[in-house]
């Protein structure tokens, strides 16, 4: 349910948190749940609006019980360091409007309600900054770990820390019900955690072939590429390889056997080509020797023209 837009960008209430906040507001909580939802928007609108400064497509914020979620369109893929910038703005945000509060209590004094706020934009900032994906510090970690890793693997790394969080969450949520003290969004977040984990794999997908699809292009636009070598064995297909190339470099790859001796060398482009032409089942070795079917004699690219 849409409730209302900040600088064009659209805010909706998601039907479970309308149904919470009536009840919070019934049992008197009306004050906290405001600054609550203040300090969520806030959070997210950070985000979107350094998405939508570096051109990225901004959708909206949506709130839910647990918190917020910014929706945008894809990043692009070829520059990691944009989708961090993105996500470093929130808890930016938290800590600002913390500096903020303090101003405020030095000059008005403390009430329950500044007291409630403080916390609320603290805990909100430090914990998004928990290295794990979907969080924004899995975010970060992952634009720098993608450089090396590429992204499926860093992906697969930080979405498996996003499940141990909500496991942590959710073994803290039972002792805290245990000692009289219950927590019912603690269960609700630890859920869409563990969750939205096994969604960021399958996002990664998406990610990892529009992110091949930049490389292509990557050369191109950026007109000079550091050039990186790796050693693989040639018993990887391409499909598996070409996840793991790095979105700012261009790769050169000496393919070896299971004895380690040099079977010959890939250059990115040919890898690219396999991958979109459907040959993405083809081993490293195979490709080097030309392939099964679709080339003729094995050429000899052990001394490749890499210099
Ligand atoms: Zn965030």
């Amino acid at each position: 349910m849409r409730i209302f837009a900040i600088a064009g960008i659209p805010i909706r209430l998601n039907p479970c948190f309308a149904l919470m906040i009536a009840a919070y507001i019934a049992a008197g909580l009306g004050p906290q749940v405001a600054v609550l939802c203040v300090v969520v928007i806030a959070h997210e609108l950070a985000h979107l609006l350094v998405a939508r400064t570096c051109g990225v497509e901004v959708i909206g914020i949506e709130l839910f019980p647990f918190g917020g979620m910014a929706k945008t369109g894809g990043m692009p893929a070829d520059e990691p360091v944009v989708e961090a910038v993105i996500a470093t703005a929130g808890p930016l945000n938290n800590f600002l409007l913390y500096g903020l509060g303090l101003a405020v209590r030095g000059l008005f004094g403390d009430t329950d309600l500044v007291s409630f706020y403080l916390d609320a934009t603290m805990s909100l900032g430090l914990f998004n900054l928990l290295p794990a994906l979907p969080l924004d510090g899995g975010r970060i970690l992952r634009a720098f770990v993608a450089r090396s890793l590429g992204y499926s693997p860093a992906t697969a790394v930080l979405s498996r820390m996003g499940k141990a969080v909500a496991l942590g969450l959710l073994v803290w949520g039972v002792y805290s019900a245990l000692a009289g003290n219950l927590v019912p969004n603690a269960f609700a977040f630890a859920f869409f955690l563990y969750a939205a984990g096994r969604h960021e794999i399958e996002a990664s997908r998406f990610l990892v072939v529009s992110a091949l699809m930049a490389k292509r292009r990557a050369l191109v636009k950026k007109r000079v590429m550091p050039l990186e070598r790796v050693v693989a064995l040639g018993a990887l297909t391409v499909a598996e390889i070409c996840p793991r190339l790095s979105p700012t470099r261009h790769h050169v790859v000496t393919v070896v056997n299971d004895s380690g001796h040099i079977v010959g060398q890939l250059w990115e482009s040919e890898l690219l080509d396999g991958f979109f032409s459907g040959r993405g089942g083809l081993t490293l070795e195979e490709l080097v020797r030309g392939g099964p079917r679709d080339r003729g004699d094995p050429p000899d690219r052990t001394h490749g023209n890499a210099g």
